[in-house]
């Protein structure tokens, strides 16, 4: 099938695989060992640190090595929260590595946790997340996704960071989505700590990082007790090859961001272009122009997305919100936090170009879905 789930995973660049190929060889080394090999191996991670600091506008000393963004959504919620009095703030709309976090922290009774409000496209405004910290009760922390993996919609981070950070607060950003296609600073968001993930860079997958401004790595509880490896704030061993891969993929998204942001563009744009040309036009979710590039969350109105995708399934690799649980199917809990009734928010697919993605293989995927999206409505 074409694929075009890239915001689910996106495949590691060749340049990636040969920088990583090295340390999978002959170069493998402990990189915390005191021999020349392990030093060697130290290097290689410090240079991968400083790619990963290039790209974010941050100090490289703050680049903490993790699993992936899961756990660095994780380490900064759980890490930080206990220092938090004023409470976590986060959106509903949000990847569950935070959500289910806030959850679970409140449950716990180990932090008070209050919802950022956000309107019909997915957007949360600095007077919304103002208004939120209004209460007064010492510093918070606000844990926001800069990108919505599902509906794509983008946030404006410099006036909401400037909102949190001028107060005294703490604001944790998940760039995930966003690290390959959006210029980020942490300095001019006013960022205290960030997430990424390997496998949505086009870097491998099993590692990600946390970011986190240098002052607070005393503060920070670590999730990971051991050898004290990264300064006490992630235990274990840095798997050299995945870091090194992680630091490639992070200083290409920054030289070719421009480029690869038109090519996504011109993708969805010709996507949506050739399913008119069908006689088939979805209804749009999320932001229409603070988006995600390549990135299209859609619905074909009276077409349910588990029927399209069924479908679909030899032919297009695209990913719905709907999740199958104990057999019975239960539309995206996202977009019915935006405000969709069940029915309409079980039609929503999501479809993402990357950047090997073709024209060839857009017009191919348009055909396919306007085929199945007749299919489906005809069968009613
Ligand atoms: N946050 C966002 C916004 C995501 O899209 C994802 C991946 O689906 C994650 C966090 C989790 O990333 P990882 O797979 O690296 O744990």
């Amino acid at each position: 099938p074409i694929y075009a789930d890239f915001a689910s995973s996106a495949p590691p660049l060749p340049e990636v695989v040969d920088a990583m190929m090295e340390w999978l060889g002959g170069s493998h080394a402990n990189p915390h060992a005191d021999h020349l090999p392990g030093h060697r191996a130290a290097r290689a991670i410090d240079d991968a640190r400083q790619h990963i600091g290039d790209l974010l506008d941050a100090d490289p000393d703050g680049v903490i090595f993790t699993s992936g963004a899961t756990e660095s959504n994780n380490l900064a919620l759980k890490g930080l929260a206990g220092n938090c009095i004023g409470g976590l703030y986060f959106s509903s709309l949000d990847h569950s590595s935070i959500v289910e976090v806030a959850h679970h922290l409140a449950e716990t009774g180990q932090c008070r946790v209050g919802r950022l409000q956000h309107d019909a496209q997915g957007s949360i405004s600095p007077a919304a997340v103002k208004s939120a910290l209004t209460t007064g009760r010492g510093r918070a922390l606000v844990a926001l996704a800069h990108g919505n993996n599902e509906i794509g919609t983008i946030q404006v981070l410099s006036e909401i960071g400037a909102a949190i950070s001028g107060e005294g607060h703490l604001f944790h950003v998940d760039a995930s989505q966003t690290a390959a296609h959006v210029p980020i600073s942490v300095q001019d968001m006013r960022i205290s700590t960030l997430s990424i993930s390997g496998h949505k860079l086009y870097g491998p997958a099993g590692i990600g990082a946390l970011w986190l401004d240098p002052t607070l790595k005393t503060e920070l509880s670590p999730l990971l007790h051991g050898g004290g490896q990264q300064g006490g704030v992630r235990s274990g061993t840095v798997p050299t090859y995945l870091a090194v891969g992680l630091g490639v993929a992070a200083r290409l998204a920054r030289d070719r961001m421009g480029q690869a942001r038109a090519h996504l563009q011109a993708m969805a744009s010709q996507f949506i272009g050739a399913l008119a040309s069908h006689g088939i036009s979805p209804v749009v979710i999320g932001h229409p122009s603070d988006r995600l590039p390549g990135h299209l969350s859609v619905r074909f109105p009276g077409a349910g997305a588990p029927d399209l995708l069924a479908r679909l399934l030899p032919l297009l690799a695209v990913s719905s919100g709907a999740a199958c649980s104990a057999g019975e199917l239960r539309a995206s809990r996202v977009l019915r936090a935006l405000g969709l009734d069940e029915e309409t928010a079980s039609e929503g697919l999501r479809i993402s170009f990357g950047r090997s993605t073709t024209a060839k293989e857009v017009a191919q995927a348009a055909e396919y879905m306007s085929d199945a999206v007749r299919e489906v409505l005809d069968s009613i």
